[in-house]
């Protein structure tokens, strides 16, 4: 491997332009900051995910773009190196998402590669991001964490990336909307028993919530307040107990289901089976039911 060096203001390389990754408000506009204003106004390409959302922003903090172009998941194979090569001769280029740090749940990754790839200095302007905004007020852990992002969308897959991260012991940073919320906690409940949870809702917004309970409780909340807006949910790591537990149990690969149909396979009727599995986990037999009873409705 060949060292790829940035010095990201000392000198240009070879006439090249940048690329600033511009960090937007997720919400409240006043978390715009200065540098982003100027580095958007300075710059001789936006390079925007929905570009009438951006040019909103825009408009609100008066800047004139030079030129707006759109860069975005379904155009990105095109439009990626159309815009390397405008950088190549010599433009600067500034890339926005609708809200937060583009390349986080966002597209850029894949410019920020091409880029690094054709010796392009990558910048970053930072600013506000949902997931990191949620952890600091979660009350739990912010020594080591986890972006987890959005969750896949086959139960099958949830339940591979899920039971990936069982054993981490950070907390866990995910991405969901409104109308996955309710679904996604089932998922998480079934996946890594009742942990701590906190649902941070609407963050730097007017409806800002935090609710912080176990997942059991947070579900229930959910049922007396229906799920609105745009979620981040944190989840506590796995705990010193639970990873001792962990550690010496044959199951501690399986699922909840998985977990009990062992059991019924081994001649045990449902209601043996559940119990015993409740025992293993060292959790009350109702929580296995209503796992169970989530996961299959
Ligand atoms: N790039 C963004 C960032 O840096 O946070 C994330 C973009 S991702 C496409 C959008 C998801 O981020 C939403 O579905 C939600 O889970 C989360 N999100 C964005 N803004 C939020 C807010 N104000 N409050 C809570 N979650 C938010």
């Amino acid at each position: 491997m060949t060292i790829n060096y940035q010095s990201s203001f000392q000198g240009k390389p070879d006439g090249k332009g940048s690329l600033y990754l511009v960090a937007t408000p997720i919400g409240n506009l006043e978390d715009m900051t200065y540098r982003a204003v100027r580095t958007l106004q300075e710059s001789d390409i936006i390079a925007a995910e929905d570009t009438r959302q951006t040019r909103k922003l825009l408009s609100h903090f008066e800047i004139t773009p030079s030129e707006l172009y759109s860069y975005h998941e379904h155009n990105k194979a095109a439009s990626g190196p159309e815009l390397i090569r405008l950088i190549l001769e010599g433009k600067n280029l500034a890339l926005v998402s609708d809200a937060g740090l583009p390349a986080i749940s966002d597209p850029g990754a894949d410019l920020v590669q091409l880029a690094i790839s054709q010796g392009i200095p990558v910048v970053p302007v930072p600013g506000a991001n949902a997931a990191l905004s949620a952890l600091i007020a979660s009350g739990l852990p912010t020594t080591s964490f986890t972006f987890a992002g959005f969750l896949p969308r086959e139960r099958k897959d949830i339940r591979n990336v899920l039971s990936g991260l069982r054993q981490v012991q950070g907390s866990l940073l995910f991405y969901e909307s409104p109308h996955r919320v309710e679904k996604t906690l089932v998922h998480l409940q079934e996946a890594f028993g009742n942990r701590r949870i906190v649902l941070a809702r609407e963050l730097t917004k007017r409806y800002e919530e935090f609710v912080r309970g176990t997942l059991e409780e947070c579900s229930a909340w959910l049922q007396e307040h229906p799920p609105l807006g745009e979620y981040v949910i944190v989840v506590e790591g796995e705990s010193k107990a639970e990873a001792e537990l962990a550690e010496s149990a044959w199951w501690r690969e399986l699922t909840v289901s998985e977990h009990v149909s062992h059991y019924e396979q081994e001649g045990l009727n449902r209601k043996e089976a559940m119990k015993k599995a409740a025992l293993d986990r060292g959790v009350p037999k109702r929580e296995i039911y209503n796992t169970l009873l989530a996961a299959e409705e």
